[in-house]
Order: structure tokens, then C-alpha cells, then sequence
């Protein structure tokens, strides 16, 4: 028996508030496809809107509405356009993966039959950790990891743990064993030997705990090169956050366009639907932004709902958002940066009547 999730909306800047939308009307047509309860929405207020309406981009409420659901889709955010002090401070996304602590970022990068990918059969996962590395805007617990001694310096540190690379390799490693059971850990050991060196080598401990799988590892130039041609060679792929973040649009693209390109974001007990790419304003509002990206993105978070809740209903609202993706893909409806004509709520409503046919 399926239950009635509460979920929560940031539709965020740029693209955010044609995606988001299509997106929730996507879910909600599988849901209701496979009988289970209509998902109780509700839209929070993040972003460009939030910081003209509460003088924040995260208002407290909002943070406080996202500890009360089961999860949430968020949008992206064009944090470079905001006026300053808020373009100075932690982004958005940032700030709530901080705030609570969604320190697995999984970026799987799929290749659709028929839809326009550099390397066609590629089907790939990116394990990202998402707390620490060498993102220095939030890898502190107070103030961040960047200074600026004169004006002239700045000065910023990357920070790799044990306890945050075993949990992240953990993620890796159980996530390749429902998989093809490989495992690429990514680093720059030859150079940053103690930080990267130790993701390394921490990764491969815990290796030793799956001996199913088997684990290669590449330097994070050498990784983009093996991308680019053999993006189809590639199973899980585990690294620290910003080679994670970088490597992710490559794969993206590979495997069709970045706009393809889903995510989730999360810890043990929460999470949050996010697609991989930024609010790209050079196309906001025109309806020519593909949606894709954030439908899997929220098809993601059904599937992770399904298996905390043991829910084999939502499973199948989400296995049904992912094949009717693809089958619009392969009847030919794209968006421009896929080589299609279609615009996103063409796309979209493309992807609600294959859904809407398959009850
Ligand atoms: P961020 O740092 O926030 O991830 P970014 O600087 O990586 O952002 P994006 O906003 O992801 O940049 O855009 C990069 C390029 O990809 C832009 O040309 C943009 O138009 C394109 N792009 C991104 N998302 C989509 C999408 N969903 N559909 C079509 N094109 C997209």
C-alpha cells in the first residue's frame, strides 16, 4: 500500500520556473497512473524571488518547511546575478546541502536511444561527495575556506576526511553493486598527494569490504580524457566534490546534452531532487529549455522515497517517468539542444500523454 508523500517546490531562478513545474506535472501524472496517493506539494520561496520578498535567498522558513517533508525538487539558481551582500555568500544549493548534511550527490549520465550523445551506450553514475573537497565556500563549519590577505591574494583550502570519504565510498560501492559492480575512483594523487591521495586511498579500503566489484582509479585529467571517447566504458564513478561537479557536466554532455543530465542530493533521511545543470539565463524564458534533466532528477527522488519506504508503487511511478522519457526521446520530440524543434512544455506534455496512455 502506498502512502501520500508531502513534498516541497523551490522553483529557484533562470530556467527553474519552466522545469520545475513540468516536472511536478510529470510526477503527478505517473502517480496517478499507478493508483498511489496524489503527492502533497507545497512551493517554498528561494532565490532571486526570496531576496526581493524576505531579503534572503534561503529564508529561514523555507529551511524550516524542507525538515517537515519527505523531500523537495529544487530548481536551479543564477546566485552570479544576485546584488550583492547575497552574491557573496554561499549559493543557495550550497547552503542547503550544508544545512542538512546531504553529503551524497549521484549523478548518473544516460545515453537515450536516438538522443543526439557523443558516446551512444553511455551509462554512467558519478558519486559526488558533496561536503568537503575543494569547494572552499562551504567546506567549513564557520566562514569559509577562501581569504583574501591583501587584495591583490586569495588564498582558499580543500579539505579531505576519512570519515567523509569512507560514507561517500560506501554510496559508490553499494550503488555499483546493483549496477554492473565497477567502481572509478577520480583524484590528482600525483599532485595533491595527501588530500586527493587520501580519498584514494581511503576509497580503496573500503573496496576491500565489496570484493564483487571490481576498482580502477584515474587522475581527474586523465578522466576527462577517457570521457570524452569511452564514456560507455564507465560504471560508478567516485569522487571528491568539484572534480565530481566538473566531470558531471562532461558526462552530461556526453551522453546528450547537459540538459539531460538528472541528480539527487542526499543524506540518510533526506533528500533533494536537483538536475545537474545551472539556471542557464542565456535561454531562460524562451521555452526552449530541456526539462529532462530535473523529470529524472524528480524520478530520482520517487526511487529513493520507494526504497526508504519499502513503497513499490512510487517505484513504479518512477520507473514509468524514466521509460516515457525515453520513448518521447526516441519518437523524435527533443528540445533544441538535443537537435529537436520542441519547446519545454511541449516536451513535457509529450511525456504526460505517453504516462497518461500507459494506465
Ligand atoms: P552552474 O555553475 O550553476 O552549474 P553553469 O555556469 O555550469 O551553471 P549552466 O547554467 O549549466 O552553466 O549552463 C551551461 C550551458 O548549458 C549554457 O549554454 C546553457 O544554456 C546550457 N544548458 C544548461 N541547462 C540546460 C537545459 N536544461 N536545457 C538546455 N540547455 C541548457
Amino acid at each position: 500500500m502506498s502512502q501520500q508523500y508531502r513534498l516541497a517546490v523551490l522553483n529557484g531562478d533562470g530556467i527553474g520556473p519552466e522545469i520545475v513545474p513540468a516536472s511536478v506535472q510529470i510526477v503527478d501524472a505517473a502517480v496517478a497512473t499507478v493508483g498511489a496517493p496524489a503527492i502533497d506539494w507545497s512551493e517554498l520561496p528561494l532565490g532571486r524571488g526570496a531576496i526581493d520578498e524576505f531579503g534572503t535567498a534561503v529564508p529561514e522558513q523555507t529551511l524550516a518547511a524542507l525538515s517537515d517533508v519527505d523531500g523537495w525538487l529544487l530548481g536551479p539558481h543564477d546566485s552570479a546575478s544576485y546584488p550583492e551582500p547575497h552574491k557573496s555568500l554561499l549559493n543557495p544549493s550550497g547552503t542547503i546541502r550544508k544545512h542538512f548534511d546531504l553529503f551524497a550527490n549521484i549523478r548518473p549520465a544516460k545515453a537515450f536511444p536516438g538522443g543526439n550523445a557523443i558516446v551512444e551506450g553511455t551509462d554512467l553514475v558519478i558519486v559526488r561527495e558533496n561536503t568537503e573537497g575543494f569547494y572552499a565556500d562551504r567546506n567549513t563549519f564557520a566562514g569559509t575556506g577562501e581569504m583574501m590577505p591583501t587584495k591583490d591574494v586569495a588564498i582558499m583550502h580543500g579539505i579531505i576526511t576519512r570519515a567523509a570519504t569512507e560514507r561517500i565510498a560506501h554510496e559508490a560501492f553499494k550503488l555499483a553493486m546493483t549496477r554492473d559492480k565497477r567502481v572509478t575512483i577520480v583524484h590528482k594523487a600525483n599532485v595533491l598527494k595527501m588530500t586527493t591521495g587520501l580519498f584514494r586511498d581511503v576509497c580503496r579500503e573500503i573496496a576491500a569490504q565489496y570484493p564483487e566489484v571490481s576498482v580502477n582509479d584515474f587522475h581527474i585529467d586523465a578522466s576527462t580524457v577517457h570521457l570524452v571517447r569511452r564514456a560507455d566504458k564507465f560504471d560508478v564513478i567516485v569522487t571528491e566534490n568539484m572534480f565530481g561537479d566538473i566531470l558531471s557536466d562532461l558526462a552530461g554532455e556526453v551522453a546528450g546534452s547537459l540538459g539531460i543530465a538528472p541528480s539527487i542530493n542526499a543524506s540518510s533521511t533526506q533528500a533533494m531532487a536537483q538536475a545537474s545543470h545551472g539556471s542557464a539565463p542565456d535561454i531562460a524564458g524562451r521555452n526552449v529549455a530541456n526539462p529532462i534533466g530535473m523529470i529524472l532528477s524528480s524520478a530520482m527522488l520517487l526511487r529513493w522515497l520507494g526504497a526508504k519506504f519499502n513503497d513499490e508503487a512510487i517505484l513504479k511511478a518512477a520507473d514509468l517517468v524514466e521509460e516515457k522519457v525515453a520513448a518521447t526521446v526516441e519518437a523524435g520530440t527533443m528540445t533544441p539542444d538535443m537537435g529537436g524543434s520542441a519547446g519545454t512544455k511541449e516536451f513535457a506534455a509529450a511525456v504526460v500523454d505517453a504516462i497518461t496512455a500507459a494506465a
